[in-house]
């Protein structure tokens, strides 16, 4: 049991840190204190830091009140080092500074940077990190490096530790130091002389003691993060040097990387992969040693359980059905800085893999699409075991190295403890260039023989790792909780006690991330185990590794999706035991429920195809009950007359915003609002003025036609006030339409049309279906071609409703976006000349599931020579209309919008209206439909024939 924290702390740390920032209800501690592990803590309190001076002043505070805290980044750690049941302290906002040197050559990074964030700053350099954990999507550079994380191609040569070009650290005791700055490191040689002293006697004792040296020098021959980096006390002469590459790996238990510059390696344009297939899995290894030398940048093994996991895939070649069950695979990539220098690097290795007898003629691909599909199938790989578990069951995934020319000895050796266990399903593949394999298998925990038989096997795996080959227990995950009873049998005694010296010296009073590392206790690792019940079919396959959580509007500001996971999970488990679950079920409301904007773009990220958001939508169904479903049917039914209503509120709204003026309006209603605790929706200035759009008669003049469908946003609402010389959207688009030779259809009985999205996100499924068929019904006769030749092509102006239509229609009906239709069918049938001022762009999340942000952005690049899509804005969250019931969503949402935009950028686009309210507030100049824009500019092509033209 944790010691309580003492009150005077908290009340302490409210002087200098606002109570929004200090989080201790049981729902927020929970979630918000989970991790990718299969370890729970619950913290007692999470501190959300913005900067490194409060930073520093918690940690003496801490130091003060002997209390333990536990740093976190993207908390995707597998081995249990990101938790807490004490203080754990989540990075705010501000630690997402990034700056590159002028030659490109060392990038300085804040500890809240996602890994590939900084690679895409690079790209454009040629240049990458070096650590390239498959989790770099998510995880962050305080993360990466305190865990000393690594992936496929950086080995021992391009990880934290080899490309560290200096640190800013904060330690215990709240004193910093910049190992960068000259005065910083005299200052710190005076202030903290013991400890650099300590430090350099520890490295003189070690570089003494020849066999403790040469044992070190000899495990890091492998891939290692088992344990503090010993290598440090060898490598460096300078104490200010080894501290910095001590905290390297160290896990959040040596201090706080509070900036850090690594540098950077080089990102060849030229790659080649391939997927060798072999008949027996020994013949992999062995090519495995003899590639070795060669030129490649990536070797990895798949056993033939592995393969089995991922043959269906897209992108796995069919004959992989065929492999025999002794089968495996190397995937393999080559890369060079121009196309001749690859080929001959292709010809070296396809020399080397001519010795060998292959399942299936070697053949390298350097179509970028061919080989990303391979290396993604790779990436799956655990996931997708994730994905097939029995619900109630963890997968587990280990990661242990040896040596690269005994290979196939030890996997086969590992293979043989599968079975001894009773782990039949369990699957091997690494890093094998390495030595580096991940075991893969399910586990039970919820019974005291199934920990035991766990216990068993990975007693038996690490005898096996450690007796039989001298190799790495923890290769690149980190230690943990995981692997800390075992760090002894890898390292022995002496080395382990260095390691405590190192820990001392750092930590005197051990409340940096306890147990973590070192831990004595030779059970930790078979305690507090995560349960994880069964919680509803839509997400019980979460693996809890929080791949999603970049992409969510409301993480940090309520729950990201992974937390509304282990949320509802524990609510879940509560209620099926019996449990009280009142209090975290009336948290989890807002929390959870009222505050995701239901926008999947959780999906798009996670690695088992889960999307939280319709675990939200169908919570909301079922809060909804009967009285609700009757009033969705009814304006469902009524849906004319609801859009006339919509209409006359938003006039009324306008008319007194202009009788009043923008302030009085504001504080009034933002007033009333409050007063009605939330009940009245949010007034905007950037609210439209009401329109009604009735399509009107056209002569016939084009060979070509297609159906238009206005959404029922478009035909309302119109822009905003301010903006009264601009058009309503649909006769914009229908002179568009025109103009590049189409003739438009409307479908009949649009008034009371609409596709169902309203419905369907407050889970109103029967409501939503109803009003999809229908308007299925009219768009099939609207768009059906008198020649029998099939149908028009059917165009949506607002990108959520052509994505609810293309799912609901499954291919029925030819649905366009407006975004592709322009791009691919417009574009080439106008002259467009682009204006000369940038343009920002919100690719909203339909959008982007659609996978068009591309084409958005191609587009608006025909448009104008600048466009801005301000990459920490993802999901806008105004969410239809919960944009007027919750607007903190939005705000928090939108919060570094405007930061963003270059003054000299006064316009943005997008595509769906109620989105562009809320963008067109935060960002403080209007965003409309890219239709207007593309209008605009192609004003110089064919004269339009429209009478819209007239207007
Ligand atoms: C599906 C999946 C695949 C993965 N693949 C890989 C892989 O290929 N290679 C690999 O190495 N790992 C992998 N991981 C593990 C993990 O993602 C990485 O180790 C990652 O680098 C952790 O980063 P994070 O931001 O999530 O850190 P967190 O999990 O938040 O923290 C990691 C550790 O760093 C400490 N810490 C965080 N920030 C700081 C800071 N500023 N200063 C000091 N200490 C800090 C924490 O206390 C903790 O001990 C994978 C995880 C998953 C779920
Ligand atoms: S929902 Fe998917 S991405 Fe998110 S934590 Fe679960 S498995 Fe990972
Ligand atoms: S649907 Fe959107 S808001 Fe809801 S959890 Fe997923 S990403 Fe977050």
């Amino acid at each position: 049991m944790a010691t309580p924290l003492p009150q005077e702390l908290i009340v302490r740390l409210r002087r200098f840190i606002p109570a929004e920032r200090l989080v201790s209800d049981a729902l927020r501690c929970l979630a918000w204190g989970s991790d990718a592990s299969f370890y729970r803590l619950v913290p007692q309190l999470v501190v959300v830091v913005d900067d490194e001076s409060e930073m520093q002043r918690l940690l003496a505070l801490c130091a003060e009140f002997n209390a333990p805290l536990t740093f976190r980044a993207a908390g995707t750690s597998l081995s249990g080092q990101a938790l807490s049941d004490s203080v754990l302290v989540l990075l705010g906002d501000n630690w997402q500074g990034m700056r590159v040197s002028a030659d490109a050559a060392v990038i300085h990074l804040q500890p809240g940077v996602i890994g590939s964030a900084a690679n895409r700053r690079l790209a454009p350099l040629g240049r990458k990190i070096g650590p390239d954990p498959a989790s770099i999507d998510a995880a962050m550079i305080g993360g990466i490096a305190a865990n000393n994380a690594s992936g496929m191609c950086c080995g021992t040569v391009e990880n934290s530790y080899r490309t560290l070009a200096g640190m800013r650290v904060v330690l215990a005791d709240g004193a910093v130091l910049d190992s960068r700055d000259a005065d910083s490191r005299a200052n710190f040689a005076q202030s903290h002389a013991a400890l650099l002293r300590g430090l350099a006697e520890l490295s003189r004792q070690t570089r003494d003691d020849t066999t403790l040296s040469q044992r070190i020098r000899h495990k890091y021959r492998l891939k290692n993060t088992t344990g503090y980096g010993l290598n440090a006390l060898l490598d460096f002469d300078d104490p200010v040097d080894i501290l910095t590459h001590l905290m390297i790996g160290s896990e959040g238990t040596l201090g706080f990387i509070s900036e850090i510059s690594y540098q950077t390696v080089p990102e060849h344009a030229h790659k080649a992969s391939a997927l060798v297939l072999f008949h027996h899995l020994q013949a992999a290894c062995q090519a495995v040693a003899l590639l070795k030398p060669a030129p490649v940048v990536a070797v990895e093994l798949l056993d033939r359980a592995s393969l089995r996991a991922v043959q269906n895939k897209p992108g796995m070649p069919a004959s992989l059905l065929e492999l025999g069950a002794e089968g495996a695979a190397l995937l393999i990539e080559t890369r060079a800085e121009t196309a001749l220098a690859l080929s001959i690097k292709v010809q070296a290795v396809s020399e080397v893999l001519g010795r060998f007898e292959l399942a299936q003629a070697l053949q390298f691909t350097s179509d970028a699409a061919e080989s990303a599909a391979l290396w993604n199938v790779r990436k799956g790989i655990f996931p997708a075991v994730g994905a097939v578990r029995p619900t109630g069951t963890t997968v587990i995934i280990e990661d242990v190295a040896f040596p690269v020319e005994r290979l196939a000895e030890a996997t086969l050796e590992l293979q043989a403890l599968f079975q001894r266990f009773g782990y039949p399903e369990a699957i091997v593949y690494g890093h094998a260039l390495e030595g580096n394999l991940h075991f893969v298998f399910t586990q039970d925990f919820g019974k005291p023989e199934e920990v035991q038989r766990y216990s068993a096997f990975m007693d038996a795996v690490c005898q096996m790792v450690v007796q039989g080959y001298d190799g790495s227990l923890k290769a690149e995950h980190g230690t943990g909780r995981n692997m800390a009873p075992y760090v002894e049998l890898e390292w022995g005694a002496p080395a382990v006690a260095l390691m405590r010296r190192i820990k001392d010296l750092f930590d005197p009073q051990g409340l940096l991330n306890p147990g973590v590392i070192l831990n004595s206790d030779p059970q930790s690792h078979l305690k507090n185990l995560k349960p994880l019940p069964a919680a509803d079919p839509l997400v019980d396959k979460c693996i809890e590794c929080g791949f999603c959580e970049p992409k969510c509007p409301s993480r940090g500001f309520t729950l990201s999706p992974r937390q509304r996971i282990v949320g509802w999970r524990e609510i879940s488990r509560r209620e099926a035991a019996g449990e009280e679950a009142q209090a975290l079920r009336a948290a989890y409301d807002f929390q959870g429920i009222q505050t995701c904007a239901a926008c999947g773009l959780c999906a798009t990220a996670c690695p088992v195809g889960i999307e939280t958001g319709l675990l939200i939508k169908a919570l909301r169904g079922r809060q909804a009950g009967p009285l609700a479903r009757r009033v969705a049917e009814f304006a469902a039914d009524h849906y004319g007359p609801l859009t006339t209503g919509v209409r006359l509120a938003l006039g009324a709204a306008d008319a007194i915003h202009g009788l009043v003026g923008t302030g009085p309006m504001r504080s009034t209603l933002d007033g009333l609002r409050k007063v009605s605790g939330g009940r009245l929706p949010k007034w905007s200035p950037a609210l439209p003025r009401p329109v009604h759009f009735v399509p009107r008669p056209a002569p016939t003049r084009h060979e070509q036609r297609l159906v238009y469908f206005p959404s029922c946003a478009a035909r309302n609402m119109g822009p905003q006030r301010g903006h009264e010389g601009v058009e309503m959207l649909p006769n914009v688009a229908e002179r568009l339409f025109r103009r590049a030779g189409f003739d438009v259809i409307y479908p009949e009985g649009m008034a009371a049309l609409c596709c169902g999205q309203p419905f369907e996100s407050k889970g109103l499924v029967a409501a939503a279906d109803h009003k999809s068929a229908e308007l299925e019904a009219a768009l099939a006769a609207a768009s059906r071609r008198a020649d029998g030749a099939g149908h028009w092509p059917i165009v949506f102006d607002t990108s959520p409703c052509a994505y609810r239509m293309k799912k609901f229609l499954a291919g029925r009906l030819p649905i366009h976006d407006s975004v592709e239709f322009v791009h691919d069918v417009l574009l080439p049938r106008l002259d467009i000349t682009p204006q000369t001022q940038p343009v920002a762009v919100h690719p909203v999340c339909s959008v982007r599931k659609m996978g068009s942000t591309d084409k958005l952005m191609a587009v608006a690049g025909r448009c104008s020579p600048q466009v801005i899509s301000v990459e920490a804005v993802q999901c806008c969250g105004f969410a239809g209309e919960r944009g007027f019931m919750r607007p903190e969503l939005n705000e928090y949402a939108l919060r570094h919008l405007k930061a963003a935009l270059p003054d000299s950028c006064n316009t943005g686009y997008s595509t769906s209206r109620t989105c562009e309210i809320g963008l067109s507030e935060m960002a403080e100049m209007p965003y409309q439909s890219l239709l207007y824009l593309v209008e605009r500019c192609s004003r110089a092509s064919t004269p339009s024939t429209s009478p819209a033209a007239a207007d």
